[in-house]
């Protein structure tokens, strides 16, 4: 049976479903098994198989204590109805062997449904697990879109309450909306009267509060947690598309089978191309992941030099999920590529503690460039390419999928490789910068935006964001800084 261990340690081991409640290892490292790629994935076995018995094959083996029963149920609550199309994560064929991975399909039209649909699934049945006596209460600040992907995914999932802070007048229009008319009896949406660091902060300060922690585990039988990216239970769902992506190319005759296959991934805190990684770990033939970032360039710069330097200006950019200065998730790759020195991490990790940068050994750089390359877009480029993509291939991109596009093309590149640019948002997400890209004169309201792209283009808007405008708006309380833990108690109050 895998045991998960941190990947600063070997002092404590779990289970998978301890991994998911659990979160983060308590020395501050990530949650990592060493049985991964131990057992393979039979992808040929795969062609032709719906979305949801792909998923299975694959968590099947990443989440060993889950039983086939409890599997299954997860998934067919996670990639159910509330997705537009049934593939989950369609494949579309830009031409000349390049492809792009649709990951917006889910409730909130970003990636992160990916994995926030079916988390919420994983985490019911590790609280049942470890007795079901206790809920599990989510409390999360957002700077827009993380919230209202894990809002949607904990909506009535059983177990379980969440509760979301967002920094107010600092999220766009829609991301409010998409917040403040979330449905579910367990759902807490709040705004913070300060930024989006504020409120991070006193999230962080909430979490380690022992007084309260006592006080909700007495009265209320509620434990906090954060379900951030760095939960195994958010990583290994993103393994699945991966899979997904390469049995549709082989399906529709694009490439045969065993052919190895590029992956492009707009990164941020590098979950998304680690899923990739994992995959490869797997048995799927992926010969490059490409790592792309935005003008905060810091994982590029780590790639190319070995150097990771959080000490450096931050850039708030037009493909706002990927402005990250610190991307948690690079530590489980390094500690896979180190061959699995948990002293190396726990001394790199407390380099970047102390002086807010560390050094790779030279051998472990060259190990890790064998496998993922890079590139970056400034914010000139992303618009360009928006306006380039639409017009070479009449597809439209948003921002984040844009700083793939842009190093997909500038990178040097084999014919002979099929290459997979990995679109993590609807475009209609972030309708003004597409239009203004496109040369559209943009009106003031995000919904005529749409409206006005959707003309343009001849491509529709997606229901769920359209519908937007007409929703009901179920939470309006706004409290300082510090009533946010007064927010968090009564949430756990109500649950
Ligand atoms: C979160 C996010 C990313 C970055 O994903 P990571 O897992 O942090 O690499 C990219 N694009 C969009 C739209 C996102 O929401």
């Amino acid at each position: 049976m895998a045991t998960f261990h941190s990947t600063r340690s070997h002092t404590h081991s779990y289970t998978a479903k301890q991994a998911i409640r659990k979160g983060i290892a308590d020395d501050g490292g990530l949650l990592v098994t060493d049985s991964l790629g131990e057992r393979q994935v039979d992808v040929a076995s795969l062609i032709g198989k719906p979305y949801k018995d792909i998923a299975y094959e694959v968590l099947s083996v990443l989440l060993p204590d889950f039983s086939e029963d409890d599997l299954r149920d997860c998934i067919d609550q996670a990639y159910g109805a509330q997705w537009d199309d049934d593939r989950i994560t369609p494949v579309h064929d830009l031409g000349d062997g390049d492809y792009v991975l649709e990951l917006f399909h889910g409730p909130t039209c970003a990636f992160k449904d990916v994995a926030l649909q079916i988390l919420p699934r994983f985490m019911s049945y590790a609280m049942k697990d470890a007795g079901g006596a206790e809920r599990v209460m989510i409390v999360t600040a957002t700077s827009g879109d993380t919230g209202k992907a894990a809002l949607a995914g904990f909506a009535d999932a059983e177990g379980t309450g969440i509760t979301v802070f967002y920094p107010q007048g600092k999220v766009s229009h829609v991301q409010e909306l998409q917040m403040t008319t979330q449905r579910g009896a367990n759902v807490r949406v709040c705004a913070v009267e300060g930024n989006f660091d504020d409120a991070q902060s006193r999230v962080k300060e909430i979490f380690a509060d022992e007084d309260l922690a006592q006080a909700l585990r007495m009265d209320d039988h509620v434990v906090l947690s954060s379900a951030n990216s760095i939960n195994v239970g958010r990583l290994v769902p993103q393994v699945v598309y991966y899979f997904s992506a390469y049995a549709q190319l082989v399906e529709s005759g694009k490439i045969a089978l065993g052919d190895r296959v590029e992956f492009v991934v707009p990164t941020g805190n590098f979950g998304d191309v680690l899923a990739g990684y994992y995959a490869k770990l797997l048995g799927l033939p992926v010969k490059d992941l490409v790592v792309a970032s935005n003008s905060n360039n810091v994982l590029f710069d780590f790639l190319v030099t070995g150097t990771y330097n959080r000490q450096r200006p931050f850039y708030e950019t037009i493909s706002p999920s990927m402005d990250i200065l610190v991307s948690s998730n690079l530590e489980r790759m390094l500690y896979y590529l180190c061959e699995k020195d948990t002293r190396l991490i726990q001394m790199l990790m407390n380099d970047l503690n102390h002086w807010g940068a560390y050094e790779v050994p030279p051998q472990l750089l060259q190990r890790i460039r064998a496998i993922f390359n890079t590139g970056w877009a400034d914010e000139d480029q992303v618009r360009a390419m928006i306006a380039e993509c639409w017009k070479e291939h009449g597809y439209l991109i948003d921002p984040h999928t844009a700083c793939g596009y842009f190093v997909m093309h500038e990178m040097p590149h084999d014919e002979d490789t099929p290459r997979v640019l990995l679109a993590t948002a609807s475009p209609y997400k972030f309708p003004r910068v597409v239009g203004e890209s496109l040369g559209l004169d943009v009106p003031e309201s995000d919904f005529a935006c749409m409206d006005l792209l959707a003309e343009h283009t001849g491509t529709a808007a997606p229901q769920m964001l359209r519908d937007l405008e007409q929703a009901t708006v179920r939470f309006t309380q706004s409290t300082s800084v510090e009533g946010m833990t007064e927010v968090v108690r009564d949430a756990a109050d109500a649950l």
